[in-house]
């Protein structure tokens, strides 16, 4: 039986924990993770284009366990009622491949995806920042702030969507959270939203060079964490930007990023740094309070595997795991056909092939 965390399931998870402590969680994990860089089996991740959205897998693996994620990634879904971002993974046992887990990781992908922002901003961004632009509402949003709030203390949050009716839903859940030392201001424009801030998150949805941040909006010392441009020709920042003397570039693993994240606009030799250089002492995550410090994340499949291993921990430690028959048990693993022996007998006595099933069996065997 392979265990299974549903819908149901990872509100109960995170419902126990709250949503920050599990973000913080889940943040400790993944930094563990990236700090034991060279374990992990490593790869960009398989992306399939249509001309609406992109299709992608992506597997890891440290030796002991392997996992995948099956994400989409479809701007246009929205105006059909539909989820931009949907996810599923599966963490294994590499010593006999068995699956142990098969998980929902849409709700998780949000909670990991703020996990890492905030992680690499607790390097990169200055301890004293306060203010964040959120530009771009959606699903992602909340999560984010949730983890800037509680993981770097951030106060003041300045919300930007071209929807406003994305950046009332925002501004409606942060105030449900009942948290006195959080405050919330809608903006009419990115560049009302960005001016002041120390942090500026940009988590928008659309499949094109989007140019959300244009040179003049960034002032000394701000940190960018931009999430939304994640795949080639869907980009958020203004290449100058990138291009600036006092910037400083970090990524999660290059080659990926190379081919996903917002330097996909420059040159091949333009220097970056692995978020890994930056844990491991041999970068730094900012250099003095003016540099202007990026983090050009795209998701990487090592935080997917930290988040369902995390899951598979709390689902064991919370209560009796749910599980699924999508693995056979048998007596006698070589004999897989007399899993289907009931049901044989119930089958058609001619299959739409035209040959009865059981002189198909016997011509198999003769062969
Ligand atoms: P969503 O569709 O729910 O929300 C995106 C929001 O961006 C919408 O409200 C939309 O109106 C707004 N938007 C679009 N263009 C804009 C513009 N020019 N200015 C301001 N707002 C604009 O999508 P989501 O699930 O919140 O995901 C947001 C983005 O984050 C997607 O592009 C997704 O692919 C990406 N993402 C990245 C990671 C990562 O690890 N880097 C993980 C998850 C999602």
């Amino acid at each position: 039986m392979v265990e299974y965390i549903g819908i149901e399931g990872i509100q109960r998870i995170v419902g126990r924990l709250g949503p920050a402590p599990f973000i913080e969680g889940l943040a400790a994990e993944i930094e563990t993770d990236y700090r034991r860089w060279g374990e992990f089996d490593k790869s960009a991740r398989h992306a399939i284009h249509s001309p609406g959205g992109v299709i992608e897998l992506m597997p890891t693996s440290d030796g002991e366990m392997y996992s995948f994620k099956y994400v989409n990634g479809h701007p246009k879904n929205t105006a059909l009622g539909l989820l931009t971002v949907t996810a599923f993974g599966v963490l294994a046992d590499v010593e006999t491949g068995y699956p142990l887990l098969l998980s929902e990781l849409t709700v998780t992908t949000a909670l990991r995806t703020a996990a890492m922002s905030a992680l690499a901003a607790r390097w990169m961004a200055r301890p004293d920042s306060r203010v964040m632009a959120l530009i771009g509402n959606g699903a992602q949003s909340e999560f984010q702030a949730i983890a800037f709030h509680h993981m770097l203390g951030i106060r003041e949050f300045r919300l930007y969507d071209v929807d406003g009716h994305a950046t009332e839903k925002l501004a409606r859940n942060l105030h449900a959270l009942g948290e006195r030392d959080l405050q919330v201001k809608p903006c009419r424009s990115a560049a009302e939203a960005v001016e002041g801030a120390d942090i500026v998150t940009t988590v928008t949805a659309d499949k094109c060079n989007a140019i959300i941040l244009t040179p003049e909006m960034i002032a000394p010392g701000m940190h960018l964490n931009a999430v939304g441009g994640d795949c080639p020709g869907k980009t958020e920042l203004h290449a100058d930007i990138l291009r600036r003397v006092d910037a400083r570039v970090i990524v999660e693993y290059e080659p990926q990023s190379r081919i996903e994240g917002e330097i996909q606009q420059l040159p091949a030799d333009f220097s970056v740094t692995e978020f890994t250089q930056v844990l491991s002492g041999v970068a730094t995550g900012r250099a003095s309070p003016a540099e202007v410090t990026i983090f050009d994340s795209v998701g990487f499949a090592l935080e997917d595997y930290s988040a369902l291993r995390y899951l598979y921990k709390l689902q064991r430690q919370q209560n009796q795991p749910r599980k699924i028959d999508l693995i056979p048990h048998l007596d006698n693993p070589k004999n897989l056909f007399g899993l289907l022996g009931a049901n044989t007998t119930r089958l058609p006595a001619t299959p739409s092939s035209g040959r009865p099933l059981r002189s198909l069996a016997v011509d198999l065997t003769s062969i």
